[in-house]
């Protein structure tokens, strides 16, 4: 029992850390428990190749069946845990079945955030999108929705917009802040965002407040926003954020504020408990963060079976991810935090751009489109904690890739 580490999770980070910790060589048990039916499956695809029908569930698991065998790794699908016994180390299942556990990871992941009751009216071809039978539910509603209203103007709002609009549907937005990717990018890439949209005639409405919707029977019809205009819509997609699934931490007394609270080992207030991914909140640059991307839970799963494995961690992530919509890929290196400067560069291929970040003269992140030499560069540049600054950017001489390769070569 004492080397038995249970990880209540069946998401990427959960993976992430059960497949390093048999790499590192750890002998006892590993048991993973997730909610949902699946093995453990990409996320990214479900707002986007899979609502084109490009692909389907049964290609979208991230390790083939036989990896869990032969790693000995003890997958209980469609498994809920109902609470954590820390005082006798163990976990109890919905059906009453404890678990024991010598360690405990948590890779709760998070979830969508819905309309309240009274903004919805509990209507039909009202969807979130988080997992496959989401995205199977949504799939299946566009095939027959002519004007669809897209709720929140985050990442799974514009990436739901443009395969809607892709695929013939009127689509309008509503963000309820000034601006598009207002919690996770800057004015300038938002702007460029918005653009591509409107060229693809999706009606962005910024500083709109959906009021609520309403229905023709138990079916959505249209939507009255707080300005008292009214949208029509047959279908409804809410993207208005993630919460963090720390409800059984917070139940089992583990310190959560907005998620749970992990140390740089990625350890929550209590030493045999751990969290990785959506679900935690870690110290980052001097602040305390959460990121709901597939990078994080990749190297925060492995954080924490290092961690697991008694080697020293400091989690320190260059945090990046992409999104894809209409033929831009959108990518992002660093957190784009407390800037104070943003500079656009045209990249070398026609139509890209780069919006550098900077902080007190020091890029901190760079959002790229169809500028994938900038983003890999950058993510390097990042990854050595080399200084770059507005100077070294707008010299006409400036060459990035070389910039970081000279740094690389200073530092060996
Ligand atoms: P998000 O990034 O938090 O964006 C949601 C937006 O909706 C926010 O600007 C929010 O404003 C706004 N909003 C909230 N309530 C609203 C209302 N009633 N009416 C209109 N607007 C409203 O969240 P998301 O797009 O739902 O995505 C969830 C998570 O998945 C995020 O972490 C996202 O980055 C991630 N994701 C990533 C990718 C990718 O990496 N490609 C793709 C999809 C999703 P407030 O901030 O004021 O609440």
């Amino acid at each position: 029992m004492r080397d038995d580490i249970v990880i209540v999770g069946g998401g990427q980070a959960a993976l992430s850390c059960a497949a390093r910790l048999r790499e590192g060589g750890h002998q006892g048990a590993v048991v993973m428990i997730g909610a949902e039916p699946w093995l453990p499956y990409q996320r990214p695809p479900l707002s986007k190749a899979y609502l084109l029908g490009k692909t389907e569930a049964g290609r979208l698991g991230l390790r083939a069946p036989e990896f869990f065998d032969t790693q000995r790794i003890a997958v209980r699908t469609g498994t809920r845990v109902h609470r954590i016994d820390r005082a006798g180390r163990a976990v109890e299942l919905a059906d009453g079945e404890r678990l024991e556990y010598g360690r405990l990871v948590l890779a709760t992941g998070s979830r969508a955030r819905t309309l309240p009751e009274t903004v919805s009216g509990g209507l039909d071809g009202v969807f979130t999108l988080r997992g496959i039978d989401d995205a199977e539910r949504l799939r299946a509603a566009l095939a027959d929705a002519g004007r669809v209203l897209v709720v929140g103007g985050g990442y799974i709002g514009l990436e739901v917009a443009a395969i809607a609009a892709q695929t013939g549907r009127a689509v309008t937005v509503v963000e309820q802040t000034d601006r598009l990717l207002r919690r996770v990018a800057c004015a300038q890439t938002a702007s460029a965002v918005g653009a591509l949209h409107g060229a693809h005639g999706v009606d962005v409405r910024t500083g709109a407040s959906l009021a609520r919707l309403m229905g023709d029977g138990s079916r959505v019809r249209a939507a009255v926003l707080d300005d008292g205009s009214t949208v029509a819509a047959d279908l409804v997609l809410v993207g208005i954020g993630g919460i963090a699934n720390d409800d059984l931490a917070a139940a089992a007394g583990l310190a959560v504020d907005g998620g749970i609270l992990v140390d740089a080992s990625c350890r929550t207030s209590d030493p045999a408990i751990f969290a990785a991914g959506d679900c935690a909140v870690f110290p980052f640059a001097g602040r305390r963060v959460r990121l709901e991307s597939v990078q994080n839970a990749v190297d925060q799963g492995i954080a924490v079976a290092d961690a697991l494995l008694g080697r020293d961690v400091a989690y320190a992530p260059v945090p990046w991810f992409w999104s894809d919509q209409y033929d831009a890929k959108l990518q992002s290196v660093g957190l784009a935090l407390d800037y104070d400067r943003v500079i656009p560069v045209a990249a070398a291929r026609a139509g890209g751009w780069a919006f550098w970040y900077f902080r007190a003269g020091t890029a901190v992140a760079v959002d790229t489109i169809n500028d994938a030499r900038t983003h890999m560069a950058a993510r390097r540049l990042f990854a050595s904690g080399a200084a770059l600054s507005p100077d070294h950017l707008l010299s006409s001489q400036f060459d990035l890739m070389q910039y970081v390769r000279a740094d690389a070569r200073a530092a060996s």
